[in-house]
């Protein structure tokens, strides 16, 4: 079967086609500027590895969705004769609030569950569900399959998920964890439960999700039982823009001192605080290494912060889960920053975990750079959300 997965933003949409039995992505390509003067998209052929730009206005997502077909099935660039050859469609969603615990194959009723979690996630999920609703319209009778973000995370009890609030406002309003990167979660706790050789319903993970945004969850037995965003991305670990976890109070206090509004203190500490606003240097975790080598002091600070508010999460999912048997690091940051990596672990010894620098030196690959005698291992393993969503698209289709 071959899979089409989308992830439509609201000015932009992602796709892969993913040939399921040869395991292989076939062509790759992204739409910019959908519904803005200047759209193109950008078209990889990996069978020939041909890339092709086409600028052509699109001003909306059913026109992106048309012109990403075209590409695909296009006699010099696409990988595929026909719109038939495609078995299915995998669509990233943002937020499933609590109606959702698995992937979906999509249906009326589904639509309309998606639809009630728009207040929850009010950037993400209307692109999200506009894309899903482009499909249907320009390919009938191809099953689409909805994966959400926050699904693998569902499983998480009570008393991680709520917030100590008067219980009432969680029943009017849904305010509670929900967690985010449940994809890139459940997919490197599968793959580190292969890499140990060991069944994932045994097995106790911590998995760090590193990037412009992170996460960490702890995964036991193979079901998330904690994670470290919250009610939005905003919570848990220092990000690339984002403050992570604070004293609410903050929060009030800088409305009325600097005179935001709820809107401009939700864009200020989405935008401008993490390592960008400690560093005041960038988001990039490549620029605040170079800048703290050159003496940059806030550059090095804001490292020191991040590496620290990881290093927390680890401490206290291995609380949570009364042991650990592997913390396993993935994304951008996770997977290309050994020094990143060293940091966060160092002074964990006590706990059983120490890398051998020699293979933790190694950057974007499946590796376990821990030293021989770790009790617990330490893996890096590249994130893959689209293969996770292609995979549990052709479960769903199959039945
Ligand atoms: P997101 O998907 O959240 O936008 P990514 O997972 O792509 O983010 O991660 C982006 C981050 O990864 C950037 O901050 C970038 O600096 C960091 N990164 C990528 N490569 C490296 C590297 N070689 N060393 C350090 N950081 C890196």
């Amino acid at each position: 079967m071959k899979v089409l997965v989308i992830n439509a933003g609201s000015s932009s949409l992602k796709y892969q086609l993913i040939d399921m039995d040869a395991a292989a992505v076939l062509a790759k390509g992204l739409c910019e500027r959908i519904g803005i003067y200047g759209s193109n998209l950008q078209h990889k052929n990996l069978v020939k590895t041909i890339s092709v730009k086409v600028e052509q206005q699109m001003n909306d997502h059913a026109d992106a969705i048309r012109m990403v077909v075209n590409a695909l099935i296009n006699p010099d660039h696409g990988v595929i004769a026909s719109m038939d050859e495609i078995g299915a469609v995998g669509h990233r969603v943002v937020h499933g609030g609590e109606y959702f615990a698995d992937s979906f194959i999509i249906d009326g009723k589904v639509k309309e569950a998606l639809k009630k979690c728009i207040p929850l996630a009010p950037l993400h999920n209307p692109p999200n569900i506009t894309g899903i609703e482009a499909c249907e319209k320009i390919m009938p009778g191809i099953p689409q399959v909805a994966v959400f973000d926050t699904a693998f995370h569902q499983t998480m009890p009570p008393e991680a998920y709520m917030y100590a609030l008067p219980y009432g406002l969680y029943e009017k309003y849904k305010i509670r964890k929900y967690g985010f990167h449940g994809t890139s979660h459940k997919y490197v706790a599968g793959e580190a439960a292969k890499m140990l050789g060991r069944p994932l319903e045994e097995l106790k993970l911590i998995t760090c999700h590193l990037g412009n945004g992170s996460s960490v969850a702890a995964v036991k037995y193979g079901k998330c039982v904690d994670t470290s965003m919250g009610f939005t991305p905003l919570d848990g670990v220092v990000m690339g823009t984002r403050s992570g976890s604070m004293d609410p109070a903050v929060v009030t206090f800088l409305m009325e001192s600097e005179h935001m509004n709820p809107t401009e203190m939700n864009t200020f500490m989405n935008k401008k605080c993490g390592v960008l606003g400690v560093s005041g240097v960038s988001s990039d975790f490549r620029d605040l290494t170079t800048a703290a080598q050159d003496g940059n002091e806030h550059a090095q600070l804001a490292l020191d912060m991040f590496y620290y508010s990881v290093k927390k999460y680890i401490g206290a999912y291995a609380a949570v889960m009364g042991g650990v048997d592997a913390v396993v690091f993935t994304a951008g940051v996770g997977e290309n920053d050994a020094p990143a990596r060293a940091r966060i672990i160092e002074g964990l010894e006590f706990m059983g975990i120490k890398a051998d620098p020699e293979k933790n030196a190694k950057r974007g690959v499946q590796i376990d750079v821990s030293t021989e005698d770790a009790a617990v291992k330490t893996l890096v393993i590249p994130t893959n959300e689209e293969l996770m969503i292609a995979l549990d698209t052709k479960r769903l289709v199959e039945g």
